[in-house]
């Protein structure tokens, strides 16, 4: 029993975080961010593999039948896709944590602006910084936006221009699906 009302509050504190996340600023404004590695741990939990962004990122590779990987947490910044083989990465980023630049989905929250800011700022350093990483190792790296997806033309467009550029792409066979995707 006592079990039980530990999972209880597990799944409410995950919920909570959810709600955090996807709620607007006034809502996260009431959560401590600065506080506990616990915390910490909760976010890295919530912000794992498979999100409705990445998944829609890799239906279209899917449809290009392009092979790819997405346990990558041997490389640097741990790509939400890559290919070893290919020597590519895709990092997929929602607009308001990434902070996307002239993005209107990339607000910062009115109260406590200044640690918004630099939590901002922190993540695009970081965001930098793993693609510095694997630029080195001579990866080509693509970051697709959350707000990407609301134009699925364009970013079909932009991933085929991308796998294209890398050379081992079918490019016959993609058009067929360029088409088919419309
Ligand atoms: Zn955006």
């Amino acid at each position: 029993m006592k079990k039980v009302v530990q999972e209880i509050k597990y799944v409410f504190t995950i919920l909570i975080s959810i709600h955090m996340i996807l709620g607007d600023a006034e809502t996260s404004e009431t959560f401590n961010f600065e506080t506990t590695p616990k915390r910490s741990r909760l976010m890295a939990s919530i912000r794992q593999k498979g999100t409705s962004l990445e998944l829609a990122v890799r239906k279209i590779l899917d449809q290009y039948n392009v092979h790819y990987e997405t346990n990558t947490r041997d490389l640097p910044g741990s790509p939400d896709v890559a290919s070893r083989e290919g020597m590519w990465a895709i990092f997929v980023h929602g607009c308001f944590w990434h902070a996307h630049e002239n993005c209107k989905k990339a607000t910062i929250p009115k109260r406590n602006r200044d640690f918004w800011k630099k939590k901002f700022a922190d993540n695009k350093a970081r965001d930098k910084q793993k693609i510095t990483l694997l630029e080195k190792r001579g990866y080509s790296v693509l970051v697709v936006w959350e707000c990407e997806l609301d134009e699925p033309k364009k970013l079909n467009k932009d991933l085929h221009e991308f796998l294209t550029q890398l050379g081992s792409f079918d490019i016959e066979r993609t058009e067929e699906n360029n088409e088919h995707l419309g």
